[in-house]
């Protein structure tokens, strides 16, 4: 993946939050998955909260959940993930993998909205409800809001499941999320 690049606002953003001590995660984490990628995509994705191979390797999406979303990005974008960026709505890995709790998405949300401003992508896809709510400022389900795209400033926000859900759910998941991927794919202008 490109590196970043050290010197920019990103890179010191990326400094500041690997000591950060602002939400109890702190405490628990092995280190803070900051998000990885090219920081001038178009494309951006934006998961949950790094889970357990995650929270190890400092780097997002690299378990099962990781290897559905380079697959459809792939087969459906045409991409691999050296060529978006990819975050989480927090940046540190709730125990036990349980929900983020709303004080935590508090507190690390400033290094997301930094990220996206900064990255200044296309389209944003969200992964799952926390990064769709907190993103569309929104209490309505993935269910609900997927299917469509929501213009948020000068980004086009598409959401869709979290590939763990479609782990979960199947086929009837994966056709839905394939779809929001097209969808994604279209916005940024790009051709088959
Ligand atoms: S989850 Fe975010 S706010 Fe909490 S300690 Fe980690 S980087 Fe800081």
């Amino acid at each position: 993946m490109p590196p970043m690049v050290p010197g920019t606002r990103l890179a010191e953003l990326a400094a500041e939050a690997a000591g950060c001590t602002r939400c109890p995660l702190a405490a628990t984490r092995t280190q803070v998955v900051f998000g990885v990628g090219d920081p001038g995509a178009d494309l951006m994705f934006v998961g949950e909260a790094p889970g357990r191979d995650e929270d190890l390797q400092g780097v997002p999406f690299v378990g099962r959940s990781g290897q559905l979303l380079d697959r459809l990005l792939a087969e459906e974008v045409g991409l691999g993930r050296e060529a978006v960026y990819i975050a989480n709505v927090v940046k540190c890995r709730p125990p036990d993998n349980r929900d983020p709790k709303p004080d935590e998405i508090a507190a690390c949300r400033p290094y997301l909205e930094e990220q996206v401003a900064l990255i200044a992508p296309k389209v944003v896809v969200t992964l799952g409800n926390f990064a769709t709510r907190l993103l569309l400022d929104t209490d309505q389900g993935i269910t609900k809001l997927r299917g469509r795209s929501y213009p948020v400033g000068a980004t086009q926000l598409v959401p869709t499941f979290h590939p763990a859900a479609a782990l979960r759910g199947g086929g009837v998941v994966l056709a839905q999320m394939r779809a929001d991927l097209v969808r994604a794919k279209q916005l940024t202008g790009r051709t088959p």
